[in-house]
């Protein structure tokens, strides 16, 4: 049993896993930057570790500052949350090689679903459907519009080292291929230092449909159904909700053994999400991440299970909590990330909080490190909360999100609650029909960014 936990993190997902430490009887050690001597989970950690200075190059993705903190703490496993070195092998492999346990996938795993290409390969490899497309990189634009001839137009032109939506561009017919092609790769290159794309045929009317996988590393695996998170701004999740309101039992079982037979297939430990996009019934592959998601609290609301808990029993070598069977879906569940952002045009907003207030009550989570007076510094991400609801049902829910948001202050510095409450006042979301380009065109025509 492990007695104690570093969690090279921040923010709400660091607390997040501080409590599951804390309900497992487990230490635990926060590690954080000079920007960040204040922050909550620094304050709620058994033990914390000032790691370096704000930039994260030099602070939460400090290989030996993070390892030195395990040293001199006596932290026997790393929890890596999500972003950071949640998906970085080579970490993983140092971690290992000191001895100490990663509460996560192994380095192979990672590197397998690590870059597009060939998280695509593997994907192919373990049975699981893939967006038509390129056999692999596609190096000129001659090649280019071969494959698009192939698979037909649109196409999307896509970075095998793309993330966080970048380095992504369409091509509707011939002509537009080549400026899409030379403008991906260049963007590609300056994001990622590397230029190499690949093409997918492009989907007009998806829904972005992921399945949550847990297995313990042995052989055994399961699915826990789907969250839904079409609801994007610039490729980037702003609402999600579980189970997705159209997919059908039966879909759900076909997608879902699927996935859980292809992680077991390789022995895949602790939590991971198999990403789709959904259209006229078929899934294809997107992408896998090979760690514990933002969305995951939506996931944890129907089933009534820990998943942090999860990874910590399975890196311990436990085995899981629950089989296949146990894990029926209860109600609906619906989470809206709050970000310290100036609408319309989606401006970072640190600063000074000078009034937090949580909202409670039945079917009611709010994971944030906020507190009053804390100051949001200006050098990581904006997420500052993550709003969940669980309910009967999808109505219940959306009842109940619209009460909770309602209840939320966060003064002094801007957010995304107002974008909430206007959402929630729409027909489309009250019934669930809106895909992945939903919510750009409703911007572009109640919020358009300000020159
Ligand atoms: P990233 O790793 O940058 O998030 P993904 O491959 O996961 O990139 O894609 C992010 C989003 O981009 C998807 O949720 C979807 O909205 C859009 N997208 C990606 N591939 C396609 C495609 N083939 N057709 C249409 N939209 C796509």
């Amino acid at each position: 049993m492990f007695e104690k936990i570093l969690i090279a993190n921040r923010g709400e997902i660091a607390l997040r896993v501080i409590r599951a430490c804390r309900e497992m009887g487990i230490q635990s050690v926060a590690v954080h930057s000079t920007a960040d001597s204040d922050a909550m989970h620094v304050r709620m950690a058994d033990e914390a570790v000032c790691i370096g200075p704000p930039p994260s190059s030099q602070s939460y993705l400090s290989f030996p500052a993070i390892i030195s903190a395990c040293e001199i703490t006596g932290a026997q496993a790393i929890h890596p949350g999500y972003g950071f070195l949640s998906e970085n092998a080579n970490f993983v492999q140092i971690v290992e090689d000191h001895d100490l346990t990663f509460i996560g996938p192994t380095a192979e795993h990672i590197r397998i679903m690590g870059d597009k290409i060939t998280a695509k390969d593997t994907a192919k490899r373990l049975g699981i459907p893939c967006v038509p497309g390129s056999d692999g990189g596609v190096a000129t634009v001659e090649d280019a519009r071969k494959v698009a001839a192939e698979i037909g137009y649109p196409v999307i032109i896509k970075a095998t080292a793309g993330g966080g939506g970048r380095g992504m561009k369409q091509a509707r017919n011939d002509t537009e291929i080549e400026n899409a092609f030379r403008t991906a790769r260049s963007e590609a290159k300056s994001a990622f230092g590397n230029d190499e794309v690949y093409i997918e045929k492009y989907l007009q009317t998806p829904r972005h449909i992921e399945i949550q996988v847990f297995g313990d590393g042995k052989g055994n695996a399961v699915h826990l159904a789907e969250r839904d998170c079409s609801l994007q701004r610039r490729h980037q999740k702003v609402l999600e909700e579980a189970p997705g309101p159209v997919i059908t039992p039966e879909q759900r079982a076909r997608i879902g053994k699927i996935c859980a037979d292809a992680v077991a297939s390789i022995n895949y430990i602790g939590a991971g999400t198999i990403e789709f996009l959904f259209e006229d019934g078929e899934f294809y592959f997107i992408e896998m991440n090979t760690r514990l998601q933002v969305e995951h609290p939506v996931t944890e609301a129907i089933f009534g299970i820990d998943l942090v808990r999860e990874q910590i029993r399975v890196a311990e070598g436990l085995p899981m909590s629950f089989t296949q069977d146990d894990l029926v879906i209860n109600g609906h569940a619906i989470e809206v990330r709050i970000n310290a952002e100036k609408l319309p045009n989606f401006a970072p907003s640190p600063g000074r909080i000078s009034q937090y207030h949580a909202p409670g009550g039945l079917g009611v989570r709010m994971d944030s490190a906020l507190y009053d007076g804390y100051s949001i510094p200006p050098y990581y991400d904006s997420l500052i909360g993550k709003l969940i609801v669980h309910g009967r049902d999808r109505n219940e829910a959306l009842a109940r999100l619209n009460r909770a948001l309602g209840e939320l202050i966060v003064d002094g510095v801007d957010t995304t609650i107002p974008l909430f409450h206007q959402l929630l006042a729409e027909a489309d979301i009250q019934s669930g029909s809106y895909n992945i380009h939903w919510l750009e065109k409703w911007l572009d025509r109640n919020l358009p960014p300000k020159p």
